[in-house]
């Protein structure tokens, strides 16, 4: 069965906690403080692997994480990182996020990309002393790794894509013109996996064609099979129209033609607007006239006919020239960016609600979004920092810990972190 799409869930790997610990030795009375940083979180990579086809794999294991990294010890050892997860997938796979759509990465290149990011280490306390604080009885926490759930979506790569109802000869015209071995039946629905083939054109110029499965009326609504594989064609710089004009199968070449044109508009306008190349195929069984009337309302529409055989390959080499002829001018197939989330969707996260509690003389700030401005910070930077303070004070927290009686020293905690407050 041909899968190309599933859904999985990653974590990348937390990051280690720093460690808090001071150096002894013999005769040493007041050693200073020597606890390591906890290690990175490992990432999860995705990378192709042209030899994959599908994301049938996926069906079975839905489940990845990346090692955690170790917490730091003393003698200022930092913990070893967490081992990153490399997943691999077919070219052409889209990482999207499942909560909101978003694409986070399109896999349709030789380069890795980190799509789940380990969580840094935490410092250990050696990196907390400073003149006035020499005895630091405290670390930080590592920060925990990204974790989502992700759709993966195959959107094959190819430069022509072939359209058409089933049994008007694709996988046959496909057959002739590449290298590609596509089941050919003469029934309906035989070809339920898409199949891409490389057409060599003279010795400097070859493409990728790919034969999608027959779109059936209605396809669009997702009433029946072809809506399905017309993700396959959205990447096509140019679609070739396959029609039969033999009327073997009891239907009319321009209603066909229409039919097909519709569903393609209904599933995406975008799609519709592809160039598009007319292929009249099964000339060979054909009547004039009807291939005649037919040539006669596509040149009228401005568009590109050519009479064809895909079974006896009459007028493929014509076909596939005049294809190359176009392919040199459209742009390259198309890839997709990652989406960021907006600045403006950040900050009304920032906006959101928030609890103070305090235990032990210790604030705790509870908060879900803060999760997410927490990730974003470098606690090593100045103004990351400030940034965070910011987000603190916007959303009332600060206003809220000094209404509760908070005091300079006091400990705050929010999430996995500690702070010491400071006026
Ligand atoms: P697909 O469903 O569009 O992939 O169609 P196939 O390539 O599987 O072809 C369906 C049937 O039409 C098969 O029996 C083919 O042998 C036949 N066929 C394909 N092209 C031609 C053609 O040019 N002439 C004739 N006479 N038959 C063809
Ligand atoms: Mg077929």
């Amino acid at each position: 069965m041909f899968i190309d799409i599933a859904k999985i869930t990653l974590k990348a790997g937390d990051g280690g906690a720093g460690a808090v610990s001071f150096h002894r030795e013999k005769y040493v009375s007041a050693g200073g403080p020597d606890g390591g940083d906890g290690g990175r979180g490992g990432n999860i990579i995705f990378v192709e692997d042209t030899n994959l086809s599908t994301l049938a794999d996926f069906r079975y294991k839905r489940k990845y994480k990346a090692g955690n990294g170790e917490n730091g010890s003393k003698k200022r050892c930092s913990g070893k990182s967490g081992c990153d997860l490399v997943i691999r997938v077919p070219r052409g796979t889209l990482i999207k996020d499942a909560e909101n759509g978003r694409i986070l990465a399109d896999i349709s290149g030789e380069a890795p990309v980190i799509v789940a990011k380990g969580g840094k280490g935490g410092w250990g306390n050696a990196h907390f002393a400073t003149p006035t604080r020499q005895v630091p009885r405290f670390s930080k926490p590592g920060i925990p790794g990204e974790s989502i759930e992700a759709v993966l979506e195959l959107k094959l790569l190819a430069d022509v894509g072939l359209l058409g109802f089933p049994n008007v000869g694709k996988s046959t015209l496909i057959s002739v013109v590449s290298e590609a071995k596509p089941d050919i039946a003469n029934y309906h629905f035989t070809t339920l996996s898409p199949v891409l083939g490389v057409v060599r054109v003279g010795e400097e110029q070859s493409f990728v064609m790919a034969d999608i499965p027959g779109l059936i009326e209605g396809a669009s609504d997702g009433a029946g099979l072809g809506h399905k594989f017309l993700r396959h064609v959205d990447r096509c710089r140019l679609l070739v129209h396959v029609v039969d004009v033999s009327g073997i199968e009891g239907r009319d070449a321009i209603e066909d033609f229409n039919t097909i044109n519709a569903e393609l508009q209904k599933y995406s306008e975008e799609l519709a607007e592809r160039p598009q190349i007319v292929a009249a195929n099964k000339c060979d069984i054909a009547s004039l006239e009807d291939v005649g009337r037919f040539r006669g309302y596509i040149e009228k529409l401005g568009l590109p006919f050519f009479e064809i055989s895909a079974a006896t390959g009459s007028g493929t080499r014509e076909l596939i020239f005049e294809v190359a002829k176009h392919l040199l001018r459209l742009p390259p197939i198309k890839e997709y960016e990652r989406e960021e989330i907006p600045l403006s969707e950040m900050e009304s996260k920032a906006k959101n609600e928030f609890t103070v509690t305090k235990q032990d003389g210790v604030y705790i700030v509870d908060a879900d979004w803060l999760g997410f401005v927490l990730g974003s910070v470098n606690m090593d930077d100045y103004e990351s920092l400030q940034y965070f303070q910011r987000v603190l004070r916007n959303s009332g927290i600060i206003a809220k810990l000094e209404e509760m009686g908070v005091n300079e020293g006091d400990t705050v905690s929010i999430l996995d972190f500690e702070f010491e407050y400071l006026k």
